[in-house]
């Protein structure tokens, strides 16, 4: 039976249906860009008003859609976390009133967990276990997967995610927000090889990332009154830069873990670069690559449907539990089984 899920943690209000046999039934979503576009970023008390505006008519489309209704439903998830707090809240309230109404279980979902199952909507699925790189606006993480719930993190940012150093780096050059999608468009049309930035933390052993300081180095290297070739030359340095980075990472934690796939999520997955370097590594080591479509690499309720659905059926978690959090740690997350 299907479950409804409701993504509201930051600048997306999405909502989705997914079904154990049928797949994914529908999944509808409202992007913010628009309204935040003007203040350079997400301004968080906006979010969550306008989410409140949207929920309810993208809710009612995603069951229209898949030609439900409530009484068809065998569960209600919602992002608990990690995110906006007023925004998340957004999402928990409407999804806890669902399932209150309707007597049915609450499925709180870690957002990072969504961002990490994603891969699982599309065919063929990657197989457990896999090395997952989640790289987002928030998070840069690579991390060990067993099955669901079952994470050892590897490695993550020290400092910038890697969607933040897209955005921070966009936004030196003038493009809008957020920046990364506009940043990777420009570096098309660049010049490899002109400008030659840091692959930063990759000279020395171990998973973790930096990325402040590449920032700082495309700062450096921007000259006053740039040409436009000159920022596209700069933004595919600084592309090239990245995409090396992660990829050495990569490589270096599917050796360490001997997986035979590794998956590439959130917002940034969605970069053709770094998609097309991930693949020459993955044909060189012969291991499976396995990435969600564009549109379900940034947020969306899909991969939270996807995530609620592969919890509630392995072990039905406690209904009408109601919380949200702005930080959760993915590791502390357990498999579906001990949460019963
Ligand atoms: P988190 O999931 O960590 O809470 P988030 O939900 O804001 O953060 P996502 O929606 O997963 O992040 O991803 C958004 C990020 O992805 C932004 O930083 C955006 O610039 C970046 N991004 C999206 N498309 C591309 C692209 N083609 N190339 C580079 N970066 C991209
Ligand atoms: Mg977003
Ligand atoms: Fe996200």
């Amino acid at each position: 039976m299907p479950v409804l899920a409701l993504e509201t943690s930051c600048d997306e209000t999405a909502a989705a249906l997914y079904d154990g046999e049928r797949g994914l039934l529908s999944h509808t979503l409202h992007s913010q860009i628009a309204l935040h576009a003007q203040y350079g970023g997400v301004v968080p008390e906006l979010a969550s008003r306008d989410h409140i505006r949207r929920v309810n008519g993208l809710l009612r489309e995603a069951l229209a859609q898949a030609s439900l209704r409530f009484s068809d439903l065998s569960g209600v998830a919602y992002t608990a976390g990690p995110g906006l707090i007023g925004a998340l809240m957004v999402g928990a309230s409407v999804a806890a009133g669902i399932a209150l109404a309707h007597d049915l279980p609450l499925i709180a979902v870690h957002h990072m967990e969504g961002h990490l199952l994603a891969p699982m909507l599309e065919d063929p699925k990657p197989k457990f276990p896999f090395v997952a790189l989640l790289v987002s606006g928030g998070h840069t993480l690579l991390v060990s997967v067993e099955g669901v719930g079952r994470y050892t993190l590897l490695g993550e940012s020290l400092d910038d995610a890697v969607g933040e150093a897209f955005d921070k780096t966009a936004k030196m050059m003038g493009l809008p927000y957020p920046g990364g999608p506009h940043l990777a468009r420009l570096a098309e049309g660049g010049a490899p090889g002109r400008f030659k930035f840091p692959r930063p933390m990759t000279d020395r052993p171990g998973l973790d990332f930096s990325f402040s300081g590449l920032k700082t180095a495309v700062l450096t290297a921007l000259p006053a009154g740039a040409s436009e070739q000159d920022k596209a030359d700069i933004a595919r340095g600084f592309e090239e830069a990245v995409t090396e980075t992660l990829a050495i990472k990569c490589d270096r934690a599917l050796q360490q873990t001997g997986h035979a796939a590794l998956i590439v999520a959130g917002g940034v997955g969605a970069n053709q670069r770094l998609r097309a370097r991930l693949a020459d590594l993955a044909e060189r080591r012969g291991a499976g690559l396995f990435f969600p479509r564009p549109a379900f690499c940034t947020d969306n309720a899909a991969m939270i449907a996807y995530a609620g659905w592969a919890r509630l059926a392995e072990a039905r978690p406690a209904s009408g539990k109601l919380f949200t959090t702005a930080r959760w740690p993915l590791e502390l997350l357990r498999p579906p089984m001990a949460a019963a």
